[in-house]
């Protein structure tokens, strides 16, 4: 089935808002200095239906840094170049149970990435992409994301510079992953592509019809556009429901039953197939870097809209 009819979706999306809007737990990220600036209070909640209703409140248009939420899609367009199987092979599909930087998790199985939703494996995705330089493989991820979105998305450069002078961490994942032979281009253009991918700028309503694309089979429902198959959004989104949330990706199962992806500068996309999606912004973060409010407006959504994927009734 569908989303409930119209005018209730956007009744439960402001109650949604209204609930959450006091709640002030969490804080703001700061390990890529910019992020710092967020305005802990911005919170933007918007469904977007697989059938291309729009329901939203809040700060929906605030612009802010895709970060994390970037590997899902990066990851659905690796799959569409080179298959489900390659992915499989060289990136994997099982959560490391630890941080998303985490260098150890390399090194406790054999070199390899482990998932596309973890930095690790993020960056050997990027190195996936076709294109015979980072040039193209940018053009790749600023196109294809572009075409989630149904609009032109715009790196952040303030948040670029700021990340890209801060990221020693990635770098070294990535040089770790070049000596197992795991990553399948150059190593520091890998991080840099990565980089420009964390520093697209969205908002809470372009993370929704990113989702409902993903919902609808692969066709943006505002655009009509089939951006990828729909094989590879059924690959994508059992990832996102394994790995989506960090090392609190079994618990955001358990409580709201829906594949999605978080990120650090306070942004959730949830997918709920069939159906349609949300997305969520607000900053403040818990331990694992997962948006507060964001978390707990989906799970208020999952219940109010009928959405978790394992309720029968
Ligand atoms: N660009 C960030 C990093 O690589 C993304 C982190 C995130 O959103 O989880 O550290």
């Amino acid at each position: 089935g569908a989303l409930p009819p119209g005018g209730s979706v956007d009744a439960w999306v402001r109650a949604a808002h209204a609930r959450y809007a006091p709640d002030d737990a969490g804080t703001v990220a700061d390990y890529i200095p910019v992020l710092a600036h967020a305005d802990p209070a911005w919170f933007g909640l918007s469904v977007v239906g697989v059938d291309g209703r729009v329901h939203q409140a809040g700060d929906t248009g605030i612009r802010f840094t895709i970060q994390s939420i970037s590997k899902a899609f990066v990851f659905a367009l690796a799959c569409e170049a080179i298959g489900h199987e390659r992915v499989h092979e060289r990136i994997g599909v099982n959560n490391t149970g630890l941080a998303f930087n985490s260098v150890i998790a390399v090194e406790l199985n054999g070199g390899s990435p482990m998932n596309p939703m973890v930095n690790a494996g993020a960056i050997a995705t990027t190195a996936l992409l076709p294109g015979s330089d980072a040039e193209e493989r940018w053009s790749a991820v600023r196109d294809g994301l572009s075409r989630f979105a149904g609009r032109d998305l715009v790196l952040d450069d303030e948040v670029y510079r700021s990340e890209s002078g801060a990221n020693h961490r990635n770098r070294a994942i990535a040089q770790l992953l070049h000596s197992y032979g795991r990553l399948d281009a150059d190593a520091e253009e890998s991080v840099d592509v990565y980089t420009r991918q964390c520093s697209l700028a969205v908002d809470a309503h372009d993370l929704a019809i990113m989702g409902a694309t993903l919902a609808d089979g692969g066709v943006n429902p505002v655009t009509g556009e089939q951006v990828v198959s729909a094989e590879v959004c059924r690959d994508t989104l059992a990832v996102l429901a394994s790995c989506g949330l960090y090392e609190r990706s079994g618990e955001w199962l358990f409580e709201i039953g829906l594949p999605a992806k978080s990120g650090v500068s306070g942004g959730i996309v949830a997918v709920a197939p069939g159906k349609g999606a949300v997305g969520a912004f607000s900053p403040r973060l818990d331990a694992a870097g997962n948006s507060v409010r964001g978390q707990r407006a989906c799970a208020y959504l999952s219940r109010a809209l009928g959405l978790n994927l394992f309720a029968s009734a």
